[in-house]
């Protein structure tokens, strides 16, 4: 059992109690085979092929000349794995080399026709940490969030299983990009990011728009009983985002949360945590308007023909990045 950090993500640090014995800490065991089922994207999100690699886009985004923005994928690129194929890592990761990443993060950077930007990553360590643009380091400050209304900065995330949103308001042109792993949701990470908006920008929630990239999806999260209790003492609707891991005889949809008396099935050790759904209601409750709010609904451990995914790759996958920048102004 590993306790010294989470294995989706980089987290390093050390793990709360109440999730060292959830399925979150397990020491990641045979990768499970590749997905080959090629999924359907629809409008308004779409790929778009350029430099050897395809970028997912949203219209909305898209439509916004001032803006660049997009989701990567998995092939194309510099990285090799140890199966031989070339893939667009753009994370620096234990098996990679950091030259292919660099020169990954180019490409990807390339294709999104953001060439004269100053790339700003993260140093992501599963908080609600939000970074205001500039100032910028040679080293990625610590966080899981950043925001800036100002031209010439593309904010990035690294993703493989947690949700990227990438958050823009039209009106002030500030934007966001956000982690968000099971800690950040629950620390309420996307709420406060609006809030920093609101505040440092004076965007008003109703005129952002919310890009929410692939991720690890309800179909697939699977995870310790302990998040329940910690996702329902936060959230009043948080019992919406869990479903229990059905053998089809249970007797009860809500045993974990109701036990029943002895001699009845007994309550299931997992569930499956429907992170997007979280966020969701995280940038309702923030003040974005529904008809606002677009969710990829792409699973990464569904397609990793087409993305990275952490749990299902055992560890042995490359990140993703999630991507947003105010275009510098010509002259
Ligand atoms: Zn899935």
């Amino acid at each position: 059992m590993r306790v010294n950090g989470c294995f989706a993500c980089d987290y390093t640090g050390r793990m709360p109690d109440a999730v060292k014995s959830s399925r979150l800490c397990r020491q990641p065991g045979k990768p499970l085979p590749p997905t080959r089922r090629a999924p359907r994207i629809e409008a308004p999100w779409s790929l778009r092929a350029s430099r050897g690699v395809e970028v997912l886009e949203l219209a909305p985004l898209r439509d916004l000349a001032w803006l660049v923005h997009g989701f990567s994928t998995r092939s194309g690129g510099a990285s090799v794995l140890a199966s031989g194929q070339r893939v667009l890592n753009l994370g620096f990761t234990e098996w990679d080399k950091p030259e292919a990443v660099r020169r990954n993060r180019g490409t990807f950077q390339s294709a999104l026709g953001a060439d004269d930007l100053t790339l700003v990553p993260l140093s992501q360590f599963h908080s609600a940490v939000v970074r205001s643009v500039p100032p910028v380091s040679d080293r990625p400050s610590k966080g899981d969030a950043s925001a800036t209304d100002k031209a010439g900065f593309l904010l990035a995330v690294q993703t493989a299983d947690c949700v990227p949103i990438l958050l823009v308001d039209p009106e002030t042109r500030a934007v966001a990009a956000i982690h968000a792993g099971w800690r950040g949701t629950l620390a309420r990470i996307a709420e406060k990011t609006v809030g920093q908006m609101r505040m440092r920008f004076g965007s008003n929630p109703k005129d952002l728009i919310a890009a929410m990239g692939p991720s690890i999806g309800a179909c697939c999260y699977e995870v310790g009983t302990e998040l329940v209790t910690m996702f329902t003492s936060r959230f009043a609707d948080a019992e919406e985002w869990f479903d229990e891991l059905r053998t089809g005889d249970e007797p009860n949809p809500l045993q974990w949360l109701n036990m029943r008396p002895p001699g009845h099935q007994p309550p299931p050790k997992n569930v499956r945590l429907d992170l997007p759904k979280a966020n969701r209601a995280q940038l309702l409750a923030a003040g974005l308007g529904e008809k606002n709010l677009y969710s990829s609904g792409l699973c990464t451990s569904c397609h990793t023909e087409l993305f990275f995914s952490y749990r299902r790759e055992a560890g042995q996958s490359g990140r993703l990045l999630a991507a947003v920048g105010r275009k510098r102004q010509r002259r």
